[in-house]
């Protein structure tokens, strides 16, 4: 089974993995956490590329370099894991492409798919869970997590992060137009509730989107 996870940058998704990860340990079932862009040595590599790189990256570069790592993940360990019968839960996955570089760089939506197609060797998610911030509670709560000074420097900003608060208003709106299409694949989640609700949430969905 593939599990995905979707949101903004600051949504919270890493805690919401770990605590799923968690209870699927408890329970024996056996899963394994990815993260895109990464999982594998390329990827990592890239992914560092991508995050920390101080140079502008231009839309289809990004776009490209997202994908390649995309291929390199699915065709060396998701594939493989679930063929095995492992329950693999990714943070990040195809929505992803679609919400920042199609909304959010404004990348043509038919070449997105043709792309898609060829780096997810068209797997799709059994579910996928998004969760919903505003850009602007999101980026609070990844500054304090970071505990940057009030007046911050914008050289502190990684390349996402120095998107600007539009950008992820427009990545948040193509997340919202993504669900409102695929409705039976995904769960909304607020991201501003507890985390051990939300956490609550998720397993309900799970267990009764996929009975044992
Ligand atoms: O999920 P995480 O925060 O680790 O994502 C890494 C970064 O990559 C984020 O800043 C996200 O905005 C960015 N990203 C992107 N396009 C994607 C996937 C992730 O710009 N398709």
């Amino acid at each position: 089974m593939l599990i995905t996870f979707e949101g903004i940058d600051g949504a919270g998704k890493s805690t919401q993995i770990r605590k799923l990860r968690k209870l699927l340990i408890g329970e024996h079932i056996d899963s394994i956490t990815l993260r895109e862009p990464g999982g594998t040595e390329v990827a990592e590599k890239v992914r560092q590329i991508l995050l920390e790189s101080r140079h502008e990256i231009s839309p289809i570069g990004e776009l490209l370099l997202f994908s390649a790592c995309r291929a390199e993940l699915v065709q060396q360990v998701i594939l493989p894991a679930i063929d095995n019968g492992t329950t693999v839960i990714l943070d990040r996955f195809f929505d992803s492409t679609i919400a920042y570089q199609g909304y959010g760089r404004e990348i043509d939506q038919i070449m997105l798919q043709t792309v898609i197609t060829l780096s997810t060797f068209s797997l799709q998610p059994d579910i996928t869970f998004y969760l919903d911030i505003s850009p602007e509670n999101a980026l609070m709560r990844k500054f304090s997590e970071k505990s940057l000074p009030i007046a911050f420097d914008e050289s502190e900003l990684d390349r996402m992060e120095r998107s600007g608060l539009d950008f992820f208003r427009k990545v948040r709106r193509g997340y919202l137009d993504i669900i409102h299409k695929n409705e039976r694949r995904f769960v909304l989640l607020d991201a501003l509730d507890d985390p051990q609700i939300i956490h609550k949430r998720i397993i309900a969905s799970l267990k009764e989107r996929f009975p044992v």
